[in-house]
């Protein structure tokens, strides 16, 4: 069973001369004004040349960071306008930004849209109705699409306006490019997995890994848990982990999941040593402890030089890795290590697929120079996680859900202000 079932791709949707509206994840780390990391932007190119190459009119939407609205400072801070001036260079083509996120107003425009020319709707988050997957925000986009195609896979787990009520009102619809190739290696993890299959899951909270962990459970031949989620499941253990975060409303959970894995043979690997100091600090004094245990007045920071050999002799002949969350605070020097070693672990299992899922752990990939070396990098963190907890996301299941045409009037026709 793939995610991908009921659902077309863009490749089986007639395009040309009709408005193409595509969806994107272009959410990428701005400073004033400069982009940080254009991945998604890159990512989204050839969904985008696709439908220009086949002569659609091409409308494109996104959301960019956590606007509170439409104030004048939001539309300073999360405005396209720079993404727009990217996509202009990379696609050689005149990108029109326009105001008004749900494209009201847009219809005259949009009649002049060619294969040199397209249309970038501003940042949907601006309106409030987006995050309240809004009708009426939809039906206004109903009227400038004839084609819809979600490519945004970094989104996909949002249940708003442009990602779900819009393709419930479209009959023309599907994914493009990248959302495919996420989802058929994400499909891989669940369905066709070469084994041995490891997880290796790190970063702040159990409570966000819970659901990948329960889901993967059957699947995996063994977890490795590191960054802040370990001192939790160490906790369970009774090891003492001195100041470290521990959720201690997941111990008894992390207990039950130790026993589960146990019950089915499946491997935890759970740090052995430490990187510990007092305090959270750059180039603080810090250590290394001796075994498991950390005394109080120190937390751990990072896993510790024996965890890593551990792990590295472990999976050596791992065949399936994912990998989400970072094994200590690797944007803080010295607690970094344990994170780029598992980044260098990964890019040597060359027999292997390494699938990297999305925010913390893709930074140190990048930061370590080791993207190439990587089976699949995800665009999404929080919607490979979601996948991989077996949740039906809602961008995919607007996509093979019923067509409401009747919701479809144009919002245009009455006086209302429907977005405030
Ligand atoms: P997440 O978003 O859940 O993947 O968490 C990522 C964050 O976890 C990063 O900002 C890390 O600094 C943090 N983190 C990783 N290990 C630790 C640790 N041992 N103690 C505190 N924070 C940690």
């Amino acid at each position: 069973m793939s995610g991908l079932d009921g659902i077309r791709s863009i490749e089986d949707l007639e395009l040309s001369n009709k408005k193409v509206f595509i969806r994107l994840d272009l959410n990428v780390p701005l400073k004033n004004g400069i982009i940080k990391d254009d991945t998604r932007i890159l990512e989204a190119l050839k969904t985008v040349r696709y439908a220009l190459d086949k002569n659609a009119k091409v409308i494109l939407s996104s959301h960019l960071g956590r606007p509170k609205g439409d104030t004048a400072d939001d539309r300073k801070e999360f405005s396209m306008i720079p993404i727009g001036e990217k996509l202009g260079e990379l696609l050689n083509v005149e990108v029109v930004v326009f105001d008004n996120p749900a494209g009201k107003g847009a219809k005259a425009l949009v009649g002049e849209l060619n294969n040199k020319r397209i249309l970038l709707l501003e940042n949907s988050r601006f309106l409030k109705a987006e995050e309240k997957n809004s009708f009426q925000m939809a039906a206004s986009l109903a009227q400038i699409t004839d084609v819809y195609i979600n490519d945004g896979f970094g989104a996909l787990h949002r249940a708003h306006a442009t990602v779900a009520a819009l393709p419930s009102l479209i009959k023309e619809r599907g994914v493009g490019f990248l959302v495919k190739k996420e989802v058929q290696v994400l499909d891989q993890l669940l369905n066709d997995i070469k084994r041995p299959f490891w997880a290796i899951l790190g970063g702040a909270k159990v409570s966000d890994k819970i659901g990948v962990i329960e889901n993967l459970l059957e699947k995996v031949d063994g977890f490795v848990i590191g960054g802040a989620m370990a001192y939790t499941f160490l906790k369970a253990q009774n090891i003492e982990v001195g100041n470290s975060l521990v959720e201690t409303d997941k111990v008894a959970l992390a207990k039950d999941l130790i026993k589960r894995l146990e019950a089915r043979h499946k491997k935890l690997i759970l740090p052995v040593d430490h990187v510990v100091a007092r305090e959270l600090k750059a180039n603080t004094n810090s250590r290394v402890t001796a075994n498991a245990a950390i005394p109080d007045g120190e937390m751990g920071l990072d896993i510790g030089p024996k965890t890593i050999e551990l792990i590295q002799s472990e999976l050596q002949n791992a065949k399936t890795v994912f990998w989400n969350g970072p094994m200590g605070v690797f944007e803080t020097s010295p607690f970094e290590k344990g994170t780029f070693a598992v980044a260098t672990l990964l890019s040597k299992l060359n027999r292997a697929m390494t699938v990297v899922g999305g925010g913390d752990s893709v930074s140190a990939v990048k930061k370590a120079g080791l993207s190439d070396k990587m089976g699949h990098i995800s665009t999404g963190g929080g919607a490979s996680l979601e996948y991989l907890e077996g949740i039906e996301l809602p961008g995919l299941k607007a996509l093979r859900g019923t067509v409401v045409e009747a919701l479809k009037a144009d919002p245009e026709d009455s006086d209302e202000d429907f977005f405030s």
